[in-house]
């Protein structure tokens, strides 16, 4: 008989204590923070759901079984934090917005329709905007802004003039920014500060509605009538930038978005966000898109090889072309003639480019040779048709190679297009929000038949793409939860169902503004899922939106939103 000895006695003694679990051993790794006690939806199809996840150094530690995550990584400094019956997933990654509007719209009226804003009518408009005035104290002569107006909300579709502004506001330029973002209406006082009148020509590409049977501007300037306009607005000063940058960047956070996009970055407000970033002002991460037409502007101070890489949470993504405009504003360019005619009446309209195709041949191939990712808007199908030539022509010999290209809404594109995405390598980042928001429009514009193919997530689905999803905001508000119920409902205002064979399900709604979005950015090895070696970028829901009623998916409220394992907004 072989005497025991005192080292095996000791093995004996650990082996029963683990095997027991009255004393764990001190962990090889012991995490900062481990999540249990609610449900853990991973997006990740290998291991989707989890009893708990352990985070360490702002990285994901372990997800699994509570007991063997809990053994492995709790130590003594270890937070064990109680998700109490609530729901943990990846933080939502935004596909595309305009983070740079954040900035500003907390000092703009908000005169969305409801459920989004008050703005239900022109005189609620400006009621609105005479509460902002007096909120803020604007002085004489300072310029008034709002957000969100959609003349397709209102009444009998009668939209907001300069005179129903004039009356109320005399001495004030007021500029109630169109919901697309592609325009505003200005008042007579905005008209004058910013040179426009009768004598003002209609720029190609853009809109300037006119008074019934006069030339005298009505109020309402889209597109290239507008940009100018746009680009002159003014910014925030240097005190303001650092402030105004975090208040922006809140808004995505109390969304659970963890990774912002800005979708059409000039080059000072590349500049702007430069400065805010190296003065310490960002929670989240943003990935910003300078337009084409500041690239030059941009590559003098950020050569492509700056291109891709994160400084500070702040990275240059690629490049924006923008192709056409809004189906609402009907400025989208289609290969067939909006029912309902053009926005000034116009009869046999498809909409129109401001761009030749030669243009967006070399506009395209341009960014191509530089190798940066591209990101080009286009909603109608001619436009979608032109981007697919351009894209022929400038990835000539290697048409299938990814390059990140991503089509911004794809809103009405056809099934052969999809095709063409699936050999071409392109994603389309859908904007399903309009079949709820614009729905009833489009079917009037469009005929149901091409409405209700809208965005069409599932046939992307069905045919090997991976698409995302996006609020466009400020076109509609950052509430990811609302994304989510629209592509899973495509329920109008109205109450129609939008094409009801285009509905996902709830985990694919997700994957849409997660790990869908994080492979658009070519991010899919950190961001989009909960796998051990990602970031800890996190956000807690109070309901589990793959348990929910889908109809009820939109009441589900975000609790808590997490960046690399920090806090960055808890509910109050
Ligand atoms: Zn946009």
């Amino acid at each position: 008989m072989t005497p025991f000895k005192p080292t095996s006695l000791l093995a004996v003694a650990i082996a029963l204590e683990l095997l027991i679990g009255c004393k764990p051993a001190v962990p090889a790794v012991a995490a900062d923070a481990i999540y249990v006690g609610g449900d853990i939806v991973t997006v990740n199809d290998a291991q989707p759901t989890a009893e708990a996840l352990a985070v360490k150094d702002g990285k994901i530690l372990a997800v699994g079984a509570r007991r063997q995550v809990e053994g492995a990584h709790k130590g003594s400094a270890t937070t064990v934090v109680n998700l109490a019956g609530r729901t943990l997933l990846p933080g939502f990654i935004d596909p595309h917005s305009h983070y740079f509007s954040s900035i500003t719209v907390a000092n703009q009226a908000n005169v969305f329709a409801p459920p989004a804003g008050p703005a239900k009518d022109i005189p609620t408009i400006v009621a609105e905007l005479k509460t902002f005035r007096e909120a803020h104290r604007v002085p004489k002569g300072v310029l008034i802004q709002a957000y969100g107006y959609d003349e397709n909300a209102m009444p009998n579709g009668v939209g907001l003039t300069r005179d129903d502004l004039d009356a109320d506001f005399p001495d004030n330029p007021v500029m109630v920014g169109h919901v697309s973002m592609h325009g505003a209406v200005l008042n007579s006082a905005a008209m004058k500060q910013y040179g426009i009148s009768a004598a003002t020509k209609t720029p190609p590409g853009g809109v300037i509605l006119r008074k019934p049977s006069s030339n005298e501007p009505a109020g309402l300037l889209m597109e290239t009538a507008y940009l100018p306009i746009f680009a002159s607005l003014p910014k925030p000063t240097a005190e303001q930038e650092v402030a105004w940058s975090r208040a922006g960047q809140m808004l995505y956070a109390q969304a659970g978005i963890t990774t912002a996009h800005e979708g059409a970055t000039h080059a000072s407000d590349l500049e702007l966000m430069q400065r805010a970033t190296a003065a310490g002002a960002n929670i989240i991460d943003i990935i910003a898109y300078p337009f084409i037409t500041d690239l030059e502007n941009v590559l003098a101070k950020n050569p492509p090889g700056t291109f891709g890489k994160y400084v500070q949470h702040l990275k240059l993504g690629g490049v924006k072309i923008t192709l056409d405009g809004s189906p609402q504003g009907k400025t989208a360019y289609f290969t067939t003639p909006y029912l309902t005619g053009g926005p000034g009446g116009e009869k046999n309209w498809r909409g129109e480019l401001p761009f030749s195709e030669d243009e967006v041949k070399a506009m395209v191939k341009k960014v191509y040779d530089l190798g940066l990712p591209l990101n080009i808007h286009a909603n109608g199908d001619a436009a979608i048709d032109l981007l697919l030539k351009a894209h022929e022509y400038a990835a000539a010999g290697d048409l299938s190679r990814q390059r990140h290209t991503t089509v911004i809404h794809s809103q009405f594109v056809r099934r052969d297009q999809l095709d063409k995405y699936v050999a071409y390598s392109i994603t389309p980042s859908f904007f399903t929000e309009h079949a709820y928001y614009f729905g009833d429009t489009h079917i009037l514009n469009r005929g149901m038949e091409q409405a209700s193919f809208l965005s069409p997530m599932r046939a992307a689905i069905d045919k090997g793409l991976r698409p995302t999803n996006h609020t466009d905001f400020v076109v509609a508000p950052l509430d990811q939860l609302f994304v989510v119920w629209t592509a899973v409902n495509r329920i109008s205002r109205n109450g129609v169902v939008l094409g009801p064979d285009q509905c996902v399900t709830p985990m694919e709604a997700l994957k849409a503004i997660t790990l869908n979005a994080a492979y658009q950015y070519g991010e899919e090895n950190s961001k989009g899922s909960l796998e051990t070696g990602k970031l800890a970028d996190l956000v807690i829901l109070d309901r589990n939106p793959l348990k929910a009623d889908p109809m009820a998916i939109k009441g589900i409220k975000v609790v808590e939103t997490i960046k690399e394992g920090k806090t960055v907004y808890k509910a109050p």
